[in-house]
């Protein structure tokens, strides 16, 4: 008899390949998943903190789990994640009802928790499971930066990096099971490095494994788009030509308050680079940080005009106890409504017009479904004839609806 296990993810990408990761773990004592919590004999709840709002979801759940293990006390809860490195021994005071807790920095450690707690069988191999058209592949931990405004670094701790071999065996299996487009994920993703391997030469590496017909990452930091992985870009078509990078601010005075490691200029030069190697960029804007002025402000919106951004996501500021930042006095809600305002008045074509400029272009497109994929530079296309799923079709766009691209004529691989 298996036992069945319930997952609920909070956060980032990272999170979630952090459970399959565990759940790695778990299906080789004999678990297997349900999405069923009634019919559940242990939840594991993988946390985040990096805003409020995911970390008060999370505790509420595990609280609602009290009547759940009350029913049958035999059931077994596990919270891991970025809010159990936070709130660590607390919560077991708070939660009596807790049996294992693992935070983000022990996460390598979660197969010895399992098994310190007594309450599995001894390890065996776990069962194979498909890995889908997409896949993950956690390749950093940590994080260097120490921006004021963010949780991560006390958190998740340092950068660590993960050993090539042990990434591209990881990838190798992904692949090997059906994945064709891997996402390499760090919290600043493009500063890897183990020994003489760099990020650029991982991308290649990791392109270069049987079956892998993409790659991408998340997520990147603007200072470590260096000359050696534009040179990477250049030769190799299947790193994806698209890159999420959060901007945060368009004004160098209130980049250094956030300490976030460039300039404006600096951060247009990097997107002016990657824009020439024809990626789209997305990114992350805060608005209302403490010293943001009505002229920082003005610098955003023109940043935005000057970037070209295919999306951008908007978030007014709000402080995060235990950071720097949260020091500082707030600018009035009132400011932060208006400006927000004004912001996604202004992102909202966005999206548009960078489908508008699609037209005509030539696209590589993976089929995610019959008739649909998505291009390397992340739009989704539509075909009117079908292709095997998995597979890669070379394509002019004839048209743009909304958020979706038409394909004209096919050109083959
Ligand atoms: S780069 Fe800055 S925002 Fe990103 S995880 Fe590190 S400290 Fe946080």
């Amino acid at each position: 008899m298996y036992m069945k296990v319930f997952i609920e993810t909070y956060g980032c990408q990272m999170n979630f390949a952090d459970s399959d990761e565990m759940f790695l773990h778990l299906s080789a004592r004999g678990a297997v998943r349900t999405d069923t919590l009634e019919d559940a004999d242990a939840v594991l709840i993988n946390t985040c903190t990096v805003r409020d709002h995911a970390e008060h979801r999370a505790l509420s759940f595990l609280g609602r789990l009290m009547k759940w293990k009350r029913q049958n006390p035999s059931r077994i809860i596990i919270f891991t994640g970025c809010a159990a490195q936070r709130l660590g021994e607390r919560l077991k005071k708070r939660y009596p009802f807790l049996n294992i807790l693992c935070g983000a920095k022990d996460i390598e450690q979660f197969s010895q928790r399992l098994d310190q707690s007594g309450l599995f069988n001894a390890p065996g191999t776990p069962a194979p499971a498909s890995s889908g058209l997409s896949a993950y592949a956690t390749i950093m931990r940590g994080c260097d930066f120490a921006c004021t405004y963010c949780i991560v670094p006390s958190v998740r701790g340092p950068v660590k990096c993960l050993p090539a071999q042990t990434i591209l065996a990881d990838v190798s299996a992904k692949a090997a099971r059906g994945a064709k487009e891997i996402t390499l994920l760090g919290q600043t993703v493009n500063a890897y490095r183990d020994g003489n391997v760099t990020f650029a030469d991982l991308l290649n590496r990791v392109s270069d494994i049987p079956g892998v017909e993409r790659v991408r990452f998340t997520s990147p930091h603007p200072i470590y788009f260096t000359p050696d992985f534009l040179n990477a870009v250049k030769h190799n078509p299947k790193i994806a030509r698209h890159a999420h990078i959060p901007v945060q601010s368009g004004s160098s005075e209130v980049l250094k308050a956030m300490k976030r490691g460039y300039t404006r200029e600096l951060f247009l030069e990097k997107i002016d680079a990657l824009k020439a190697c024809g990626f789209s960029v997305s990114t992350d804007i805060i608005v209302g940080f403490p010293t943001e002025t009505e002229q920082d402000f003005e610098q955003t919106l023109s940043l935005v005009d000057r970037a070209g951004f295919m999306t951008a996501y908007c978030f007014k500021y709000s402080p995060r106890q235990g950071t720097p930042a949260a020091q500082m006095k707030l600018l009035s809600q009132n400011i932060l409504e208006k400006r927000l305002a004004i912001l996604l008045n202004k992102v909202r074509g966005l999206a548009d017009a960078s489908y508008q400029a699609q037209i005509g272009t030539v696209q590589e497109v993976l089929m995610e479904t019959p008739h649909k994929g998505r291009s390397s530079s992340n739009y989704w296309v539509d075909f009117k004839e079908s292709y095997p799923v998995g597979s890669v079709v070379k394509t002019t766009i004839e048209k743009a609806a909304g958020t979706l691209l038409y394909a004209r004529e096919t050109h083959g691989k």
